[in-house]
């Protein structure tokens, strides 16, 4: 934790040298001692530390000094921080002055120059105040602030990507009344205040509307690798991947894992996930993906946050090229991408995405919908899993199914969930037809097939949980893969007892593997699989076997 600040403002060298030496002395174990020659000066610097939100406990401050004098400096100190002790350091002739600016500038307590011995005349006046300074002040928050707009997509992907690569942030609402937001979003300058949203790194270095890969690099995650080839490349973080990252570098391979959102992927969106075995009570996806990147890192697993683009086959060498321009080698490269959101298909959704309409839980967004009411589109597991959470903090989740029951779509422990919590409302043989507002949601119309009748109704807030496709566009000239994107694995390779094209090698395509030898492929994007965490677990696992197969005969 930063220490704490105080400050003392003296126009006369020696004088300020000498209190600066005396505090320190006394409190530098425990307080950051900072010195400035005029009030101008300590202003400057006080801006700087509000916008790092360091805290400052106390300003010893001379009275008497030429442009600005210490009741003026204090009367603005004081508005940037309103809860730090302040002292005025005057001469025997200001002491009136002293005693009248006390009700001026809040003034806590005057002492006299000099001040020797300071531990009669300096120390226990000031332990006193630092005592109860500690004593009331929270201790500030010290990562990563977002200053945003509720309502704007980019400031909600920084969010969801913050929080689902569990870096702490705290989120500044630039329409918030508190004062401490205000006071902040008065240093920046006005072209910062019109690129939101600002990202403040602890440091006090501002960010404005960085991209996520900018973000990556200056939140702490790796966005490139460390070695420029591996045994094993995987692709995609989910749990399928993770689970082949542990097994992968526990079992010895070199293994790099690259994730261009979050480790976690579709399950570590999820608010709860009850199937999952050895979770008796359930567990949220946030917390499986936490878990499973602590122990991948143990085993040594890199993770690089990163989008692959490309792939490119050179002998027994598989090349990964990245979005961010860089390309790493392995002799194995196992496809873990899953599959993402499809898109609802009606006016006003895509202007209003991020501004109000999410894909997926959001979970970041459920604090903003308090006391409202919550529409979520799907009838899936996800979607119920979806109602459940915000139904603890929206006033009514209602939830728009397109069939006429949930029974086909979700888990029979969900539903049962859904019936008896009050402020979920489930209408079914319903979709959204149609998406209202200017620069956020406030309105979505809504089709009912059953009586064919259109209603428009208010809206915040819309998550769509409808359904999921593979994005392997990327690799379409690389593997075979079917109509939908899918990518064929294994037996699904051999038709009518052929080897798929160009396969050379004197067996068969294994079990996860692609046409491409020492390609292999995992979880929700391949073709036939189960969507499930578990079985994502299961094939990331069991690939492992196959990829020690394949690389016992590379060359
Ligand atoms: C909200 C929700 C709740 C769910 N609840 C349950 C449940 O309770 N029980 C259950 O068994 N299943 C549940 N599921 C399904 C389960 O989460 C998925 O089946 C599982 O996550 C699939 O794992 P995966 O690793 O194959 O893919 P994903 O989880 O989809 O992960 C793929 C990862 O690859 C990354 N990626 C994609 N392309 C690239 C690229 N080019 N470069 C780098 N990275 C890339 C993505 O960002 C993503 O993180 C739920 C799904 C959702 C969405």
């Amino acid at each position: 934790m930063a220490k704490p600040v105080l400050l003392t403002v003296d126009d006369d060298r020696e004088v300020l040298r000498a209190i600066e030496r005396d505090l320190r002395r006394k409190y530098g174990s425990d307080y950051r001692v900072l010195r400035a020659g005029s009030g101008q000066e300590a202003l400057e610097i006080l801006r700087e530390l509000k916008i790092r939100n360091n805290s400052v406990a106390l300003f010893l401050i001379d009275q008497r000094m030429p442009g600005m004098s210490g009741v003026e400096f204090l009367a603005q100190a004081i508005t940037l921080f309103p809860d730090a002790k302040r002292v005025l350091l005057t001469a025997y002739a200001d002491t009136d002055a002293a005693i009248a600016a006390i009700n001026e500038a809040g003034i806590n307590h005057y002492l006299l120059k000099p001040w020797d011995p300071p531990e009669e005349n300096l120390y226990p006046a000031l332990d006193e105040l630092l005592e109860d300074w500690e004593a009331a002040f929270p201790p500030q928050f010290e990562g990563i602030r977002v200053l945003g707009n509720r309502w704007s997509p980019a400031s909600h992907n920084i969010k969801d990507f913050l929080a689902r690569n569990h870096v702490p942030y705290q989120w500044l609402d630039i329409e918030t009344a508190d004062p401490e937001v205000r006071s902040l979003v008065e240093l920046l300058d006005e072209e910062e205040t019109h690129s939101l949203p600002v990202v403040i790194l602890p440091n006090g270095t501002r960010l404005k509307q960085p991209s996520l890969a900018e973000l990556a690099e200056h939140a702490g995650l790796k966005t490139h690798a460390a070695e420029a080839f591996y045994d094993l490349a995987i692709v995609g973080g989910g749990p399928a991947g993770l689970a082949a990252a542990v097994y992968g570098a526990s079992e010895g391979l070199r293994t790099v894992m690259i994730e261009r959102e979050a480790p976690g992927g579709q399950a570590g969106m999820s608010s709860r996930i009850e199937n999952y075995l050895g979770f008796p009570s359930g567990l949220t996806g946030a917390d499986l993906a936490r878990r499973a990147v602590v122990q991948a890192r143990r085993f040594g697993v890199e993770i690089i946050s990163a989008e692959a683009t490309e792939v490119r086959v050179d002998g027994p060498y598989r090349f990964l090229k990245l979005a961010n321009g860089a390309e790493l080698s392995c002799h194995a490269l196992l496809v873990a991408t899953g599959v993402q959101w499809r898109k609802l298909d009606a006016p006003g959704v895509e202007r209003l995405t991020g501004a109000g309409i999410y894909y997926g839980a959001a979970m970041t967004e459920a604090m903003s919908t308090q006391g409202e009411d919550v529409y979520v589109v799907g009838g899936a597991n996800s979607a119920g899993q979806a109602a459940m959470y915000f139904s603890r903090y929206a006033r009514r989740v209602v939830m728009l199914v397109r069939g006429s029951s949930l029974a086909a779509s979700m888990s029979h422990y969900l539903i049962n969930q859904l019936k008896a919590t009050p402020n979920i409302q489930i209408e079914f043989n319903t979709s959204v037809v149609e998406a209202h507002g200017e620069d956020h949601l406030e309105a979505i119309s809504i089709h009912c097939a059953e009586t064919n009748e259109i209603n428009k109704v208010p809206a915040n807030s819309l998550f769509i949980m409808i359904g999921a496709a593979p994005n392997t566009e990327w690799l379409a000239n690389i593997v075979e893969r079917d109509e939908r994107g899918f990518i064929y694995s294994g037996p699904h390779l051999t038709r009518e007892g052929k080897r798929p094209n160009g396969w050379k090698l004197d067996r068969d395509p294994g079990l996860l593997e692609t046409n491409v030898p020492g390609i292999f492929v995992v979880g929700d994007v391949r073709h036939g699989s189960v969507k499930r965490v578990a079985s994502g677990v299961g094939e990331g696992s069991v690939a492992i076997s196959f990829v020690h197969q394949y690389l016992s005969k590379v060359v």
